[in-house]
């Protein structure tokens, strides 16, 4: 049974134009950890985003036409309830995704300092004058919301990842349709409810949740009226949605997947490593874009380092995300515990060394952290990205080599490395080809910082007051006739 202070969050109908839309056919959202379900959901199809797209054309004049005052004392309500709301928000997302009930509480808060932020960045929206060639002339830039945006998400940050988007959107004067991943909506869904609490007009937030995506999503790539289009999740569904808009030559923001290394030199400080290490590879199960994919620690300190973070590895609890304490929940279906045990597999086959975990996940999708020793650039966990509880490490002689090994992905989120020697974190910092580098630290999402990447981890930045950019269309505007 869901336990929910504030009932009206939990939500089984779409949210199109203000209205709660309900549908005949159904689908089912279960917790991955009991294999229970938890609700059944409206299975909105591609005409109901095609109507959510028309909502949002509809609202974009007036919506953009309000001061950047007015929509941020909007968005300010938002945030105010997605925070006062925090508890049942963080029990939602935890009891649909699967992760620990702290983190999930984070993830509300983190999702929710984006709604705050972007509603007093609104209003630091500047142009730019610039000197012009001829005294008859002045030449001005200013800056306008694109229009209507529609968005699609993954199930891994079912509320930050809507947030951080539709925040950015919003505050920018563009009106927004997302549709979340099929196994999380109800997020998406409470954040609706809290946005139609919150005053939002109609029209200017929609939720379109559905189990067929790729006919909802040709929708929010192809549609004319859609403007830009922006996605998080993997690159190879990245890709396919890149060409779906470029016949209408749509603005596409990608936030794709990663394969970040995490380096420690001889000179880091091992304990604080291993800590970073563990906040790093562990959030979320493993599951998430900036999570640790493959650790590279210098020789002389391989043996001393590796029995320090398996010790911390060890002590990690892994169970039910609603119990206290527990540092490690399901991962999101069995699916993906039979695909983290196929890379385990190979990368054993491969002549890696098990030296923690490795078993099976239990039937509820736990799947126990596993450490692999001599890893090698031919196995899957040095190419692919893992999302799981796996941490492959390898040894690597010199500076050099670190970072070879480092770029040696076509992937570029994020990267960390740990290191005390301050011309070593200048000179490694400008070579690791990422967008986001954490130097001697282990988690670096931060509203104020950009988020994103290079390579085939996508283009665009979320966050900060870069974020805005993804939503504006610059003008210049060529003043004749002054003198
Ligand atoms: P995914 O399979 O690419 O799915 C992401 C979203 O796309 C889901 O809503 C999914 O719907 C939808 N989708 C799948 N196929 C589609 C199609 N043909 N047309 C339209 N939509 C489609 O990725 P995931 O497994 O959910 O998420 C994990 C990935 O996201 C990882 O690669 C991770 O690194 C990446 N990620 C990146 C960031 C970042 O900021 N860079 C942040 C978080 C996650 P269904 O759920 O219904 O399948």
């Amino acid at each position: 049974m869901v336990q929910l202070e504030n009932t009206q969050l939990l939500k089984s109908a779409g949210y199109i134009d203000g209205q709660w839309v309900v549908k005949s056919s159904t689908f089912c959202v279960t917790n991955p950890y009991s294999g229970e379900e938890i609700t059944r959901v409206s299975d909105c199809d591609a005409n109901d985003a095609t109507t959510a797209v028309l909502a949002a054309k509809k609202a974009f004049p007036q919506w953009a036409a309000m001061t950047a005052i007015q929509r941020g004392a909007l968005l300010r309500k938002w945030y105010n309830l997605m925070i006062a709301n925090q508890d049942d928000l963080g029990y939602l997302l935890s009891i649909e995704q699967g992760k620990p009930l702290a983190e999930a509480k984070g993830e509300v808060g983190y999702g929710a300092s984006f709604v705050e932020w972007f509603a007093e960045e609104g209003r630091r929206l500047t142009g730019d004058t610039i000197p012009s060639p001829s005294a008859n002339k002045r030449t001005v830039v200013i800056r306008q919301p694109v229009g209507v945006v529609a968005a699609i998400t993954p199930w891994n940050f079912p509320n930050a990842m809507i947030a951080r988007k539709a925040a950015a959107a919003l505050a920018a004067g563009c009106t927004f349709v997302v549709r979340p991943a099929s196994e999380t909506p109800l997020s998406a869904l409470a954040m609706a409810a809290l946005a139609e609490q919150a005053g939002i007009p109609n029209g200017v937030f929609n939720v379109v949740p559905g189990l067929n995506a790729s006919a909802i999503g040709k929708v929010l790539t192809q549609h004319p009226d859609v403007a830009k289009f922006s996605f998080t999740g993997s690159t190879n569904v990245g890709k396919l949605l890149i060409k779906q808009c470029a016949d209408s030559v749509k603005r596409v923001s990608m936030e794709l997947g990663g394969n970040a290394p995490f380096i420690v030199f001889e000179d880091a400080d091992l304990d604080a490593a291993a800590n970073g290490l563990i906040q790093s590879k562990y959030r979320n199960a493993g599951q998430t874009c900036v999570c640790t994919n493959r650790i590279l620690i210098q020789h002389s300190v391989y043996d001393k380092f590796t029995a320090i973070y398996r010790e911390k590895v060890h002590a990690l609890t892994l169970g039910n995300g609603l119990e206290d304490g527990v540092d490690i929940g399901p991962l999101i279906d069995a699916k993906s515990c039979v695909k983290v045990q196929s890379m385990v597999d190979d990368a054993v086959e491969k002549g890696a060394t098990l030296i923690l975990g490795g078993t099976p996940a239990t039937d509820n999708n736990v799947y126990p952290p596993t450490l692999l020793s001599n890893v090698t650039p031919d196995m899957k966990v040095f190419k692919e990205e893992i999302f799981g509880p796996i941490s492959p490490l390898m040894s690597f002689q010199d500076e050099q080599q670190a970072i070879a090994l480092a770029n040696d992905t076509e992937y570029g989120l994020a990267a960390y490395f740990y290191s005390r020697d301050i011309g070593r974190v200048w000179r490694v910092s400008e070579a690791l080809d990422f967008g986001m580098v954490g130097i001697n630290e282990g988690i670096i999402s931060d509203t104020a910082a950009p988020f994103g990447g290079v390579k085939q981890s996508g283009s665009g930045r979320e966050g900060s007051h870069y974020g805005l950019d993804d939503y504006t269309n610059i003008k210049y505007l060529c003043m004749g006739g002054i003198a």
